[in-house]
């Protein structure tokens, strides 16, 4: 073990300790607070640490939080706390397989002692002393033994806490990439995703599609209808595009009432005949109002597909999808356009020659 992992093992194991004492949760959060408070690196935390505490004498979770929001709030969290909770985790296992090692030895060595002590035991009758010394010799691997058990006890609940953590903060991560409305993965993940997927379109050379849809006059649907009931809509939205996706596919909720389709090695054709597939299921689906069993008719949505040439930036491949919805709406709504558009610049390209 190196001496910066040792260092951050010993302040791990302190701050959880620390936490149990002051009776407050092992959660992401308050490990945060006391991590970087026990670790020294943020010494106006600790000093409002030491101000609270000094005060009363105890902590609450409500001045944790409070402490959390003027001096930690930082948009990774969730990734470094799972960086320091995955390197003590490893270090756990490390140490727990040390010490059982360890414990082993002590065991089989107290049992060859034991023997041994018997079997001395008749021939040193008249030798007291040395009979007494190895009762003595023991007495000592006894006790390491009894120590080895407390400490393997207290590293099974330091993993069972570790493990806990880890899975608080997965748990976060998945909320951070989630849209709460829909269900379906956010702005921001979508983001993350495409620079990966346009990576490794240009890796191998694989095919990858984009849809941009937008369900058309949404806006009126919500004005005559309400917007709780056009978050229903939204939803359904997202579950039939979600119904008719598979393997890699990904969708996101890009903003309002656009979603978008990510569809690796799909060629823009299969990826055109999907979003128009997509767009029948939503047209067929006649809406009805759940208490009242109100009509509320059918909504429509338009689509733009594109698929990724070489050089595109994640922002290039957007764009032309989106010119391409644009000229969907253009063309009179609930339609798919996968065509070049006329400001695009294949287009443009071929147009030349
Ligand atoms: P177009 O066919 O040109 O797309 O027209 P539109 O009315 O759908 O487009 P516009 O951009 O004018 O309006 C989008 C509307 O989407 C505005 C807002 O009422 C609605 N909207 C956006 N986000 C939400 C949401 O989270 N819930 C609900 N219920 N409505 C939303
Ligand atoms: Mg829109
Ligand atoms: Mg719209």
């Amino acid at each position: 073990m190196t001496e910066s992992v040792d260092k951050s093992h010993d302040v791990a194991h302190l701050a959880l300790a620390s936490l149990k004492e002051l009776g407050l949760a092992s959660n992401p959060r308050n490990y945060e607070v006391w991590y970087t408070h026990i670790d020294g690196r943020n010494p106006a935390l600790s000093r409002d640490i030491q101000k609270c505490l000094g005060r009363i004498g105890e902590i609450t979770q409500a001045d944790v939080d409070a402490l959390y929001s003027q001096h930690i709030v930082r948009v990774d969290l969730a990734h470094d706390v799972l960086e320091v909770v995955s390197r003590f985790e490893h270090e756990v296992i490390e140490l727990s397989e040390l010490i059982e090692a360890s414990g082993e030895s002590a065991h089989g060595r107290g049992i060859e002692l034991q023997e041994l002590s018997l079997k001395l035991h008749e021939s040193t009758q008249e030798y007291p002393s040395v009979s007494a010394l190895l009762e003595s010799v023991l007495a000592i691997t006894k006790s390491v033994r009894q120590e080895n058990q407390k400490l393997e006890r207290r590293l099974a609940e330091s993993s069972d806490e570790v493990a806990a953590l880890r899975r608080n903060v997965e748990h976060i991560q998945q909320e951070a990439m989630t849209d709460p409305l829909t269900g379906v993965r956010n702005r921001k993940s979508f983001d993350t995703m495409i620079v990966n997927l346009i990576e490794n379109a240009k890796k191998t050379n694989e095919p990858l599609a984009l849809v941009v849809a937008d369900i058309d006059h949404f806006k009126k649907f919500n004005d005559q209808w309400g917007h709780q009931t056009g978050d229903h809509v939204l939803r359904l939205v997202a579950e039939v595009m979600s119904a008719n996706l598979k393997g890699a596919d990904l969708l996101a909720r890009y903003g309002g009432e656009e979603f978008v389709m990510l569809l690796p090695g799909t060629s823009i054709e299969h990826a055109a005949m999907l979003a128009d597939r997509i767009r029948g299921v939503v047209q067929s689906r006649r809406l009805k109002k759940r208490r009242t069993n109100e009509d509320l008719g059918v909504i429509t949505v338009s689509m733009g597909v594109a698929k990724y040439e070489p050089g595109d930036t994640p922002e290039t491949l957007v764009e032309r999808a989106d010119q391409r919805l644009y000229a969907a709406k253009n063309n009179g709504r609930n339609q798919v356009v996968s065509e070049p558009c006329p400001d695009d610049p294949v287009r443009t390209a071929a147009q030349r020659h």
